[in-house]
């Protein structure tokens, strides 16, 4: 394993939420672990992850999703800071400090926000403090919003020039149809490029407790490898996954770039 590499990990709502919309606590305390024991090989690693809505409404007892706007961003204030009190507690025991990073999109309109987001990593890199990531659910409105956390997690992955961008989801990779309704659907290994055909095999919306689906992945995969940086769909029911993705090992879909970052003739 290349311990020096520079890592950013998606997880979605999906993979830390159980089927009656509860927090997945045993699989936050994993993704805990292995990120931690990552950093302490050498390696400096990011986390996106979604779930603020499901886990506020599981904390107010809510068992339906919340339709209006100012319902999901109260039901996300309240899941944020009970998601980042878990994270906290579980890097904690394995010697890890954690940070919340709250962003929107509108960072990516001004070179001084961009520049300040840049540095605020950075300087947490090298104090050895995991940046935690998350939209800014509760300000962010159309113009201003990633909309979905694949997106985010690729912009992060841009913004700190990652070598890496892992997205862990409920499934192994993507399939050359949508296996919800496709049986025989064969999982891909490796694409290189994102084209109409590749496109539509994302079959629409992902689960219930998911949001963005497929195609909100290879949205991110097409900017990813434009920008030199390899992304992986890899199912994250077990966090361990993340060691097999690393070296090579992993059943997983790999999105490989023509030219990696830094790399001009690779
Ligand atoms: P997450 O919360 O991890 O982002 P989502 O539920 O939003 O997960 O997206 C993953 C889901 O996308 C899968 O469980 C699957 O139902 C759906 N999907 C649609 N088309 C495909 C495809 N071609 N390959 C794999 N999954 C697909």
């Amino acid at each position: 394993m290349n311990n020096q590499k520079r890592v950013v990990i998606k997880v979605g709502t999906s993979s830390l939420t159980y089927e009656t919309g509860k927090i997945n606590i045993r699989q936050i305390e994993l993704l805990s672990q292995v990120i931690s024991d990552l950093c302490h090989s050498g390696c400096q690693v990011a986390l996106v992850t979604s779930g603020a809505i499901s886990v506020g409404m599981s904390k107010l007892g809510f068992n339906e999703r919340p339709k209006t706007t100012r319902e999901k961003q109260a039901a996300s204030a309240v899941g944020q800071s009970e998601l980042m009190s878990l994270y906290g507690k579980f890097f904690a025991q394995y010697g890890k400090d954690v940070a919340q990073l709250l962003l929107t999109k509108n960072i990516l309109d001004n070179e001084e926000r961009r520049e300040n987001a840049i540095n605020a990593f950075n300087t947490l890199f090298e104090w050895g403090v995991v940046p935690i990531i998350n939209e800014n659910d509760v300000i962010s409105t159309a113009e201003i919003k990633f909309g979905d956390n694949d997106t985010l997690s690729d912009v992060v992955a841009e913004l700190i020039e990652a070598d890496i961008l892992i997205i862990l989801s409920d499934i192994d990779g993507l399939y050359d149809k949508n296996p919800a309704k496709n049986p025989d659907a064969v999982l891909v290994h490796e694409v290189y490029e994102i084209t109409d055909e590749v496109m539509a095999s994302a079959g629409g919306e992902g689960t219930n407790r998911g949001t963005g689906g497929m195609v909100t992945k290879l949205i991110a995969a097409k900017r990813a490898m434009a920008a030199g940086i390899e992304m992986v769909i890899a199912n994250g029911k077990n966090p361990k996954i993340i060691y097999d993705v690393l070296e090579g090992t992993a059943t997983c879909t790999r999105f490989k770039p023509q030219k990696l970052r830094g790399h001009e003739n690779v």
